[in-house]
């Protein structure tokens, strides 16, 4: 099993890169955006729920985002068994304290941390890009910079969190998406030997 995180602020691609490493690697691809998003657009009480959060730009509590994440691989075993890419998970530190108590359970662990750093400038700038085409809701010029200040504050210091643990590898997320895909590869390909 090979499990990933791919780490970043919002818009630094990691939908986009995720994609290249599921073809390269076979990975299952795990965006807890994606499954809350799903929830929405089935109208469940989650879903409900976590509207109310995502669309002021607020991260999930932790405590119920855990519980979703938990429920999902006890709910997927076939798919999970390759590895997993987790896209959005964990964003605090009690998340990724959870993760990795949530794989040892299923006898694995993160392996490698892949962080997409990106200038704010161009961050702002994809999400608007994003927004004009997915219609995302929260790709709005004001949910966005409320998501960037919750990055700030919660999520950016796993990358101080990950990095003490020797798991974080810095990627330049600036620029052509091959290149960056390149340095993802190279340092995949180091923490897999
Ligand atoms: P994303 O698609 O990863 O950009 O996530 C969109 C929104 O879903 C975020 O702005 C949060 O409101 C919510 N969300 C996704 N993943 C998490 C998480 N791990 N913890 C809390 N909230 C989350």
């Amino acid at each position: 099993m090979f499990n990933i995180v791919i780490f970043g602020a919002p818009g630094s691609g990691k939908g986009t890169q995720s994609e290249r490493i599921i073809k390269e690697y076979g990975l299952h691809h795990i965006s807890t955006g994606e499954v809350l998003r799903d929830h929405i657009a089935r109208g469940t009480e989650l879903g409900k729920i976590a509207d109310s959060y995502i669309s002021k730009g607020q991260l999930i509590p932790d405590e119920l985002m855990i519980r979703v994440l938990a429920h999902y691989l006890e709910e997927h075993p076939e798919e999970i068994k390759e590895g997993v890419i987790f896209d959005g998970f964990p964003r605090t530190i009690p998340q990724a304290e959870a993760l990795s108590e949530l794989l040892e359970r299923h006898n694995t662990k993160v392996h490698a941390v892949v962080g997409l750093e990106v200038d704010e400038e161009e961050l702002v700038r994809r999400m608007i890009l994003r927004g004009k085409d997915s219609g995302r809701a929260d790709d709005n010029p004001e949910t966005i910079k409320k998501r960037l200040d919750v990055y700030h504050k919660s999520t950016a210091p796993l990358r101080d969190y990950y990095t003490g643990k020797g798991q974080y590898h810095a990627i330049d997320g600036n620029g052509d998406l091959d290149r960056i895909f390149a340095d993802i590869r190279a340092s995949l390909d180091k923490a897999r030997m």
